[in-house]
């Protein structure tokens, strides 16, 4: 079969990532001064990468001897395919719905795919899609002959398989070649996965455990770095950006995939998301030794009972400070991020916020707009709430519900602050400077 995986965006000045909020995607809108909209133009230019679910499907499928192309616009490509395959996100949502309807009136055989879909396909099937209910990638690897797939409205599908089953994602031709991670360094970077799932209790507002589920599940050590050892013979790629919702919930697998690491000398550096909670000084001096360069951390609100009322999954903050001095000392790079606008946020906690991320000082900070989203157990109680007129409104960077205290304009103008005071700091650019220099 002749196959397009259409993975459309809508136009925009910033950078969108439907790799990121759990598939639901994101759109950098960091703010309207000078330097949000500086640190969003150049994130636009550094960043582009498809969600890793879509280029897994692709490797799977091609693997089965179709034949696979991916695009970001329909454009040329409205004849040529037996299938078309959209990749959905909130963030794009309506675009993605107006592409379906042009294929549907060309009588094309669509599926869509992607967590978003999946919590919510309804929109979906009203444009003329069959929606894939659950990961994708698993059902193109069940289904080797798509001739067999009735197309209704949703599929559903269970399946045994492993994270090992899947070949590595197929990322020759998808990742443009000038893109890099300037962020983490000037190297060129490539994605990678380790585990899916996260048990964790703030579930009621992150859309992760919708499609991953709450139980981890990983790959082999092995596998692992049988991917980076193939990445880096191949493309000569020696950064990786792991993927996984929280890095190392397994501590004896992270321990075995940097003993693995470690003794097949790659000389690879490695980014990882993970919890302050997970990281104790063996570990910490483990990841180090296999290549750690950077860690993500959501610190999320410097006010302890705004944290409590949302559910947060936390440590206190004196040891929130101590591991972030301890990976600093390790010469790890930390990226720690930040919401503003939690239900019970005011304009006095958000400062409280800002002062908190200034006192960490870490390498970077990233600070983002608290989101009911559509699917989690949270959205149930704020539905009646919700001001958004549409799903692409949902960008992780607008206030999207009727907040008790703060309005829409003044969370847009809180969150230029936040940057504003951030990065307009000599005291951030000493440590930038210094950590690059070291890390
Ligand atoms: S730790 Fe919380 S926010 Fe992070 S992936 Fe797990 S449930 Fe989501």
């Amino acid at each position: 079969m002749k196959i397009l995986i259409l993975d459309p965006e809508r136009k925009v000045p910033y950078r969108i990532s439907k790799d990121t909020s759990g598939g639901y995607g994101t759109g950098n809108d960091f703010g309207d001064t000078f330097i949000p909209k500086f640190l969003k133009k150049t994130l636009r230019l550094v960043h582009d990468w498809p969600p890793l679910f879509a280029i897994y499907s692709m490797s799977v499928l091609k693997n089965y001897g179709h034949k696979v192309n991916y695009s970001k616009t329909l454009d040329n490509h409205f004849e040529e395919y037996d299938l078309y395959i959209v990749v959905s996100s909130i963030v794009c949502c309506e675009t993605e719905c107006e592409n379906i309807k042009k294929l549907k009136k060309l009588n094309k055989k669509i599926l869509v795919i992607g967590p978003f879909a999946t919590s919510n396909p309804k929109k979906y099937i009203e444009a003329g899609g069959s929606v894939i209910l659950g990961e994708p990638e698993f059902f193109f690897l069940k289904y080797k002959n798509l001739n067999e797939i009735e197309f209704s409205e949703t599929v559903i599908f269970n399946h045994e398989f492993k994270l090992d089953d899947l070949p590595y994602p197929d990322w020759k031709g998808v990742i443009k070649k000038n893109k890099t991670s300037l962020l983490f360094g000037m190297e060129k970077s490539l994605p990678i996965l380790a585990t899916r799932g996260c048990p964790y209790s703030c579930f009621k507002y992150c859309v992760y455990p919708l499609q991953q589920g709450r139980k981890p599940r990983h790959r082999s050590a092995r596998n692992i770095v049988d991917e980076i050892e193939y990445w880096k013979n191949k493309l000569n790629i020696r950064m990786f950006i792991f993927r996984d919702p929280v890095f190392s919930i397994n501590k004896k697998h992270t321990i075995e995939f940097c003993n693995e690491l470690i003794s097949r000398k790659l000389n690879i550096r490695f980014v990882i998301e993970t919890h302050l909670r997970i990281l104790d000084s063996e570990l910490i001096k483990k990841l180090k030794n296999a290549g750690l360069k950077a860690v993500k951390v959501g610190v999320e609100s410097g006010v302890e009972e705004v944290l409590k009322s949302a559910s947060r999954f936390t440590v206190k903050k004196d040891e929130q400070l101590s591991k972030i001095r301890e990976l600093e000392k390790n010469n790890i790079l930390i990226s720690a991020m930040f919401i503003i606008g939690f239900p019970t946020d005011n304009e006095d906690s958000i400062m409280k916020t800002i002062e908190y991320a200034k006192k960490l000082n870490t390498t970077f900070s990233q600070f983002s707009v608290w989101t009911p989203y559509p699917g989690t157990p949270v959205y149930k109680e704020f539905e009646n709430k919700i001001t958004a007129k549409n799903f692409e409104q949902f960008d992780q960077y607008h206030l999207v519900f009727s907040h008790d205290v703060l309005s829409p304009e003044k969370i847009r103008n809180m969150l230029s602050k936040t940057y504003t005071m951030y990065y307009g700091r000599i005291n951030w650019l000493f440590k930038f400077v210094k950590n690059s220099l070291v890390a």
